[in-house]
């Protein structure tokens, strides 16, 4: 018998963090919070999930700065 299961992520973006000039390529660009939500799934039907990297993104170069789960929710509360 044959049982399909993996894991999946998808990036969801739960806040603009306003135009800030980005430390990786310099430019001024509009940063954004994000958070990797993962889940495992078999047979493609969700069985598991889980919050993975919690990170602030750049839309120009898609550098990533990864945050702590304090870090995270007082940016996100700010
Ligand atoms: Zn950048």
């Amino acid at each position: 018998m044959l049982v399909v299961y993996g894991v999946k992520r998808k990036l969801k973006i739960d806040k603009s963090l306003g135009t800030q000039v980005c430390p990786n390529c310099g430019h001024t660009v509009d940063l954004s919070l994000a958070r990797e939500k993962c889940y495992a799934h078999i047979y493609y039907i969700p069985v598991f999930p889980w919050t993975g990297m919690r990170m602030k993104a750049c839309p120009n170069c898609g550098v990533v700065e990864t945050l702590t789960s304090g870090q995270y929710k007082e940016l996100k509360n700010s």
